[in-house]
């Protein structure tokens, strides 16, 4: 890998490219832009590799996003930072988040969702502010994925699509927070949710099931236990 002097700057990497759906990821020297206005590029030390990632690099759906580069839970190092980056300086240890966090839109304030109106889920395989690549190979642009990209050894995520981690946290294993682990608790807590709520609704079936008898014959089954 080579770093021009002085950051940030274009670098070049390797990076593992998929040049169509469901081929081969080759692994390529790939440019890497610096940050722009509120971004951050990560030296990537671990990445994780997802379910989602094999089922968008399967898809015929979308031929157009490639060449691509896949990846989306990692846990890296800054390297630099872009105009008005704030909360991180180079050298801090994050997490990457492919669900980022502006914390200015309705969502973002709500205190109830992370479903950010302004760096939810990226679709398209570009950066979500200026509908750009940071990657390209020889001038050819390379698309991201949800706009993390960690199959690379560098990367460039949006400032609100990171946090900030303990120097001291093990990097090959926190990096399973940023999707598998998080994801997994989020469903069990909607799961334990709902199923409470599927407790209630059949306590409250139960004290209305007399005034209808098909209700009562499925009451007498699901009373059982309840
Ligand atoms: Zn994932
Ligand atoms: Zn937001």
């Amino acid at each position: 890998m080579s770093t021009p002097a002085g950051s940030p700057a274009v670098l070049t990497c390797k990076a593992a490219v998929a040049w169509g759906p469901g081929e081969p990821l080759l692994l390529e020297e790939v440019q890497v832009d610096p940050p722009r206005a509120m971004e951050i590029r990560i030296k990537v030390v671990c990445s994780s590799l997802c379910r989602s990632d094999l089922s968008q690099w399967e898809s015929k759906a979308l031929p157009s996003l490639f060449p691509r580069i896949f990846g989306h839970e990692a846990s890296g190092i800054v390297e630099s930072v872009g105009e008005g980056v704030s909360e991180f300086e180079v050298g801090d240890h994050v997490l990457t988040v492919f669900i980022g966090e502006c914390k200015s839109c309705k969502h973002c304030v709500s205190g109830k969702s992370n479903m950010c109106q302004k760096l939810g889920l990226e679709r398209k395989g570009l950066m979500h502010f200026d509908k750009k690549t940071r990657f390209s190979i020889k001038g050819k642009s390379v698309y991201h994925y949800c706009a993390v990209s960690s199959f690379s050894e560098y990367a460039v995520v949006h400032s609100g699509c990171a946090v900030k981690i303990s120097k001291s946290a093990p990097m090959e294993r926190i990096c399973l927070l940023s999707c598998g682990v998080a994801a997994g608790k989020a469903f069990l807590c909607f799961i334990s949710r709902h199923a409470w709520n599927l407790l209630v609704s059949l306590r409250s079936l139960r004290s209305t099931a007399v005034t209808h008898p098909l209700i009562n014959e499925r009451n007498t089954n699901l009373s059982m236990g309840l």
